[in-house]
């Protein structure tokens, strides 16, 4: 171990990478990181914090208009502002790329400013220079694909959307993923005339049935023009903007054009092909349970692994390596059934376990409990918005083994939920828990009678 520079050198400082080296060098490890672009990665730079900042903004649309209702008068209608909500979160970002530096430099990880090669199995080259290590942690994450189609190259990805020069008035996303659906709302609610076009019959492929198609009609209610089973089949610059030709024959004339196509591996020159590294049929980096690649001495965690793209995934990757790696105990494999998610759509949804559809796949019999309701907020606001709640319960064991919900803060509320699932509660058990009231949330423990079976 003594004759390497250091014992683990992990390129790229995103969650997963920053996570990785801070507890790493906590158990005396000698830690290294090499970063060519911004400390906190996708989740903190162009991802999950600048995508909540600009979500609050949006919601501000429907708070101005439900306030009337309960006595508010605004003496002017709302002005919004692209360029502060951009600076601001410029302003936001950096403060924390600052933090991240001083938890590296706090951890006593030597931070390299600049893209690492891997060169051999134990080598990395980095602005010229070789270092060893004894393992080498590829934590590169993704980057947004776009496919190629006439006009292509005027499109922005999601890297590029928060800084835009001036705001689109006229906004078109492609795509019907977490990515499409968010930015849908968000430039709807910051006040665009705003677009979703999705090649499939419905977004959000993947997540529960009847809380995709609610979001469909609440999205739709809120304005945002759904135009789904199409594709782009062109985009032209034209006098005042760019004009979208869909497959269906139809043309919209619009400012900015969102790719929201999906992410992937971002292993360009990283070296890797050269040592033989396995890749997974989806070009992903293929590792064990102890993170290792095909190379044991080359690890890798996080999005370029191909699991599900998340933050919190990143971290506990990154601290079951350690543990793996530089701790004295092996942990159990890392679980990834019941990983609670949000999708921040307005309104939001928040999901953990089987939908109603993969539960009646798993299961002999199931049923379902769910509630469809207006909040008690709009009683006063006027507004039509409504909420979605749903327990999927395997009936055999009574567990409860999906939980979802579309409203206002669904992730707030199912982060909750998600222990009682992933801790295997029972109907039963969410029947004696006492509700509080007045609360959406308290439907959760109040939902009686079977919806259907
Ligand atoms: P996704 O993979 O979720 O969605 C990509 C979308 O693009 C799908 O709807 C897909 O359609 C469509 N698509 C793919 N190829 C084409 C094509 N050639 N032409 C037209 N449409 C196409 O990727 P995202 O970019 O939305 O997000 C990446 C990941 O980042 C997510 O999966 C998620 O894990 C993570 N993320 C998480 C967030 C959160 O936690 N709130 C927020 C944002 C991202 P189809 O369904 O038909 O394949």
């Amino acid at each position: 171990m003594a004759n390497y520079d250091y014992d683990l050198f992990v390129i790229g400082a995103g969650s997963g990478g920053v996570r990785a080296a801070r507890t790493a060098a906590a158990t005396g490890a000698r830690v290294a990181v090499a970063e060519d672009r911004y400390l906190g990665g996708t989740c903190v730079n162009v991802g999950c914090v600048p995508k909540k900042l600009y979500s609050y903004a949006a919601h501000f649309h429907d708070a101005f208009e439900d306030s009337h209702g309960f006595g508010w008068t605004i003496p002017a209608s709302p002005q919004f502002d692209w360029a502060t909500l951009r600076d601001n979160k410029i302003e936001e970002i950096k403060r924390l790329n600052g933090i991240y530096g001083r938890l590296l430099d706090g951890a006593g990880v030597k931070l390299i400013n600049g893209r690492a090669k891997v060169v051999d199995t134990n080598a990395v080259e980095v602005n010229g220079e070789r270092i060893t290590a004894e393992k080498i942690l590829v934590a590169v994450g993704g980057w947004p694909w776009t496919p190629e189609f006439e006009g292509s190259e005027l499109t922005v990805n999601s890297n590029q959307v928060f800084d835009l020069d001036s705001f689109p008035r006229r906004f078109l996303v492609l795509g019907g993923g977490y990515i499409a659906v968010e930015f849908a709302s968000i430039f709807n609610g910051l006040g665009a005339d705003t677009h979703l076009i999705y090649r499939g019959e419905l977004f959000l492929r993947g997540f529960d049935q009847e809380v995709r198609e609610f979001t469909r009609d609440e999205m739709a209610k809120k304005g945002v023009n759904l135009h789904f089973e199409t594709n782009i089949e062109r985009i032209r610059q034209v006098e005042g903007g760019l004009e979208v030709t869909l497959t269906n024959g139809d043309r919209l004339e619009v400012d900015a054009v969102l790719a929201a196509t999906g992410r992937r591996p971002h292993l360009e020159g990283l070296g890797l092909e050269a040592l033989g590294v396995q890749l997974d049929t989806d070009g992903t980096l293929k590792v064990n349970e102890r993170f290792e690649s095909s190379v044991p001495s080359i690890l890798a965690l996080g999005d370029v692994t191909g699991g599900p793209e998340l933050t919190p995934v990143a971290l506990a990757e990154a601290m079951h390596l350690v543990q793996h790696h530089f701790g004295d105990k092996t942990p159990p494999p890392l679980d990834y059934e019941n990983i609670a998610t949000a999708v921040f759509c307005h309104p939001n949804i928040g999901t953990v376990g089987l939908s109603e559809e993969e539960a009646r796949a798993r299961f002999d019999a199931i049923r379902v409990y769910s509630a469809d309701f207006r909040p008690m907020k709009h009683t006063l606001s006027g507004s039509d918005e409504r909420c979605l709640m749903k327990l999927v319960v395997d009936d055999a064991s009574d567990r409860v083994v999906g939980a979802h919900m579309v409203g206002d803060e669904a992730g707030e509320t199912i982060q909750g939920i998600a222990i009682a699932v992933r801790a295997r509660l029972t109907k039963a058990d969410f029947d004696v828990t006492v509700g509080i009231h007045p609360t959406a949330a308290e439907e959760f423990v109040t939902m009686r009678s079977v919806t259907r079976r």
